[in-house]
């Protein structure tokens, strides 16, 4: 049994008490993910930002706002986690000032100036221990395979999904699992829940076991 940690959702980036700057990811990929995990007798930890549906019960729940606020409670939760799995769309920008008040229209264009956010899977892949995995998602819309396959490397993850934007809000999904070689060792298409029983058999025997097998070494 592993303790696995999931993000999940968009996170918000407040340019004023009421606006904010996000993304249409709903968190179904990440809930089928943790439900996947639970029912092969996994502990699951997810960390989400604001979503409108309801995770499994039997997962311990982390509610953030931010990409600041996902890492820094990841951060808190990976060192007790045996795998990492990514399934959130953090924003990647954010505003470089929050207005303390409602901005107001003043009749002429508004400049916004964002910085990056921090990565949250890189963050974590680049100081994780030897018996410890991650699993990234790449969303790409144009030269898919390289572009997920710099991810991985980018981010150090073991494997990466790969997926497309009708992904975002969808029940179904239709994914490519590649791993450091560039290879596709899964191809799956179906509902979420589907696509994550699948995953998370791969994520089983590639990841979980074969580090069970080192670590006994
Ligand atoms: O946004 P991008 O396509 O680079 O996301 C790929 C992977 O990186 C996903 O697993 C996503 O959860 C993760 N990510 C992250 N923190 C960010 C942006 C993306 O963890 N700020």
């Amino acid at each position: 049994m592993s303790r696995i940690l999931i993000t999940s959702g968009p996170t918000r980036q407040y340019l004023d008490p009421v606006r904010y700057l996000t993304n249409s990811s709903s968190g179904k990929m990440g809930c089928a993910l943790a439900q996947a995990a639970l029912s092969l007798g996994h502990e699951v930890v997810i960390v989400t930002g604001p979503v409108e549906l309801e995770y499994p019960s039997a997962a311990r729940v982390h509610h953030v706002l931010t990409t600041d606020e996902m890492l820094f409670t990841c951060q808190r939760e990976f060192p007790q986690c045996d795998g990492l799995i990514g399934a959130a769309a953090p924003c990647d920008y954010k505003p470089i000032s929050v207005s303390e008040q409602k901005l107001s229209k003043t009749g002429e264009s508004l400049k916004l100036e964002l910085w990056e956010t921090p990565d949250v899977v890189a963050t974590l892949g680049a100081t994780k221990r030897s018996d410890q995995w991650t699993v990234g998602f790449a969303l790409e819309t144009e030269d898919p395979h390289f572009r997920a396959i710099t991810k991985l490397e980018r981010k150090s993850c073991d494997l990466i999904v790969l997926n497309g934007p009708d992904a975002m809000t969808s029940n179904q999904n239709s994914i490519e699992l590649l791993n450091p070689q560039g290879a596709a060792i899964l191809k799956s298409q179906g509902s979420k829940r589907e696509v994550a029983d699948q995953i998370m058999a791969v994520i089983e025997k590639n990841l979980i076991k074969a580090s069970q097998v080192s670590s006994q070494a």
